[in-house]
């Protein structure tokens, strides 16, 4: 039996973003890619919608309104069915958790805002190889 490449739009991204402007410039992004893309707008959402949805990658701002990124990220690792699912912060706030802060909290990767486009789809590819597309 051959190897069959998923398609890109069965990967599930979910982004915990509570800035509207950040969500659609992702949103943006990840359609011309057709990554399939959930969103919540804090940090409780988030982790409910990660129980209920399985993505495969998720993608965290840090500073939300209720608890923060690196909480959710705490609770999301504690469900047992999610504990392997790579959590990547996006954030711009350096005052508030810096790189070595975030990844001391339990996320597997960093990424500063704004977020550049190439940069984002590296990072998914990075942590979704089997939906790379191949020739
Ligand atoms: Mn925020």
């Amino acid at each position: 039996m051959s190897r069959k490449t998923k398609s890109k739009a069965e990967a599930k991204i979910l982004y915990v973003e509570d800035n509207p402007q950040n969500m659609r410039l992702v949103r943006k992004m990840l359609k011309r890619e057709v990554y399939t893309l959930l969103e919540a707008v804090d940090g409780l959402t988030g982790v409910k919608m990660a129980e209920k949805e399985m993505p495969d990658l998720i993608l965290m701002d840090i500073n939300l309104p209720d608890i923060d990124g690196i909480e959710a990220t705490r609770r999301i690792k504690e469900i047992a069915a999610l504990a392997d699912v790579p959590i990547v912060a996006l954030t711009s706030n350096a005052t508030y958790g810096d790189k070595d802060r975030i990844l001391a909290g339990g996320l597997d990767g960093y990424m500063p805002k704004p977020v550049n486009m190439t940069e984002l789809i590296k990072l998914i590819e990075d942590h979704l190889p089997e939906w790379v597309e191949k020739e």
